[in-house]
């Protein structure tokens, strides 16, 4: 039954002595395949691997790394049905949305092999008291990356750290989730076909209390990149802080979306419903929180609520009759208990199910997508991450209450204004506090952009030059004896 289950360090499968960890398809609860628990010791043979290949790495040129991380496209692509299944049985996302996962991921992996050779770094002339001298600024690579990743976006998320790592000339160890840790070690596995040198990218399996902790907190990993949970985040901050390792955090959202009287509204409705309801509600930058100026706020509700009625919630394999929609299951169980007791929060307050709602019975973890309408603004639904297809809609009178309302969250990752009024645009782009305002767009992580939070969704950037850099650090330099 075991499709790809051992480990993968320095360049060979390489089995845990552990008891293994089973994963599940969630829209069947059947066993997908089984991986190893990582122990500390295991971890640290791939930090030691990681650590090795790092000294021939860093001192290969930019092209062939980014020859590197082509091939491993290439490889990625050429199996593409094989990859698009296993994230569709481990994830439970549609094959429509699993084949658009690993489009990202390909994209991502060429983007870091055509950034790779314009790293730059500058010159600086000096006062000549030492006698005649100028200065660089150059960029090093850091050394050993641990890349965390959540189960949400496992193949995307994992070439937001491997592309920019490898491409700055770092060698990384990744820690998938537990539940989603097949297509990553797949993907190790084809990047060692595709000729990566053993060592350049391992990856551990295993527990985040066990694995994650001993990775984050290992003396050899120089920087952590961490994309999760804020708690999580909060405790990768305390492991990595004694020995002042670089961390970058991606960490939950609950971003809001204001719609004016103004808009397109039919592109606003589409738009945030794809945003909302894409991977089951599973995103960190989903639209959470809908605020809709009051003239259009019955229209917006009509048109969203009819567009929502029609998922059919269903296995990622399986195809829905039009004008019905599939959307897979939500990732687990306690997922589905987590999403169905916020959704009770705020309906025993006095907030109205408009459409769905109900945790539906089966194997799987389906659940009805819902549209919900006066939920307290201190219902969980209003303060908490909803990671799951639910949509709360305010009507607000005006873009300054929408905005206060949009800014009252502890969360700050993505937010959005769909409006045609350069005025209101222009303050929306200034006065939310966010790390990204799509204008009339759909919520998406570009490749070309720098993607992080601000607030408790963390710090640091994914994707861009932005995020290449923070793989580096700077070292000045200074050249005499020039006479
Ligand atoms: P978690 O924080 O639970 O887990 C993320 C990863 O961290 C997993 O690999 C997990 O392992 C590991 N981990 C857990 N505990 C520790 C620990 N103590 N030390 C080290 N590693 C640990 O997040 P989820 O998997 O639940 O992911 C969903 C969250 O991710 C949401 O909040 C979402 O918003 C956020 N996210 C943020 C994004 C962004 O760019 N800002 C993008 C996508 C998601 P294990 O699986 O074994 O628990």
């Amino acid at each position: 039954m075991s499709i790809v289950a051992d480990m993968w360090i320095g360049g060979t499968r390489t089995a845990g002595g552990g008891s293994p960890i089973a994963v599940a398809d969630p829209a069947t609860g059947d066993t997908v395949d089984q991986v190893p628990a990582a122990t500390a010791e295991e971890v640290d043979a791939a930090v030691a691997a990681a650590a090795e290949a790092f000294g021939a790495w860093r001192r290969t040129d930019a092209v062939e790394r980014a020859e590197h991380l082509r091939r491993l496209a290439d490889a990625a692509e050429a199996h593409a049905g094989e990859l698009v299944a296993l994230l569709t049985r481990e994830q439970g996302k549609p094959t429509l949305e699993a084949q658009g996962e690993l489009r990202h991921f390909l994209g991502g992996l060429r983007y870091y092999a055509e950034a790779a050779s314009k790293l730059r770094g500058s010159y600086q002339e000096l006062p000549s008291q030492f006698g005649p001298a100028y200065g660089l600024v150059v960029r090093r690579p850091l050394g050993v990356v641990g890349a965390i990743t959540p189960w949400n976006f496992p193949l995307t998320l994992l070439a937001n750290k491997v592309g920019p790592a490898l491409a700055a000339g770092n060698t990384v160890v990744a820690k998938p989730a537990e539940t989603t840790p097949l297509a990553t070690l797949r993907v190790a596995e084809l990047a060692g076909e595709a000729g990566l040198p053993p060592g350049v990218l391992n990856v551990v399996t295993g527990t985040g209390p066990v694995a994650g902790e001993a990775l984050v907190a290992h003396p050899g990993v120089r920087r952590v990149a961490f994309t999760g949970q804020t708690a999580t985040g909060r405790r990768i901050m305390e492991l990595a802080g004694p020995a002042l390792k670089r961390v970058s955090l991606e960490l939950g959202g609950s971003d809001p979306t204001i719609v004016l009287a103004d808009a397109d509204l039919d592109g606003a409705v589409k738009g945030i419903q794809i945003g909302r309801y894409w991977n089951c509600g599973q995103a960190c930058l989903a639209p959470k929180r809908a605020f809709v100026q009051a003239e259009v706020y019955q229209a917006f509700l009509d048109r969203l609520v009819e567009r929502v009625g029609r998922y059919e919630p269903g296995p990622g394999d399986t195809r829905a009759e039009k004008p019905k929609l599939r959307i897979g299951p939500l990732h687990t169980a306690a997922q589905r208990d987590l999403l169905a007791a916020q959704l009770a929060d705020a309906v025993d307050r006095g907030a109205k199910v408009l459409v769905g709602g109900e945790a539906l019975n089966g194997p799987g973890h389906f659940f009805q997508p819902a549209v919900v309408v006066d939920a307290p603004e201190d219902s969980r639904l209003a303060t908490e991450e909803v990671f799951g297809p639910i949509l709360p809609v305010w009507k607000v009178e005006d873009l300054d209450e929408a905005i206060q309302r949009a800014n009252a969250s502890q969360y700050g990752l993505g937010s959005s204004i769909w409006t045609r009024s350069a005025v209101a645009i222009d303050r929306a782009i200034r006065e939310l506090d966010a790390g990204v305002t799509w204008v009339n767009q759909l919520h998406y992580g570009y490749d070309e952009l720098p993607f992080g939070g601000t607030k408790q969704s963390g710090f640091g950037r994914e994707h861009g030059q932005e995020a290449l850099e923070e793989y580096t650090e700077l070292k000045s330099v200074v050249v005499g004896g020039l006479v």
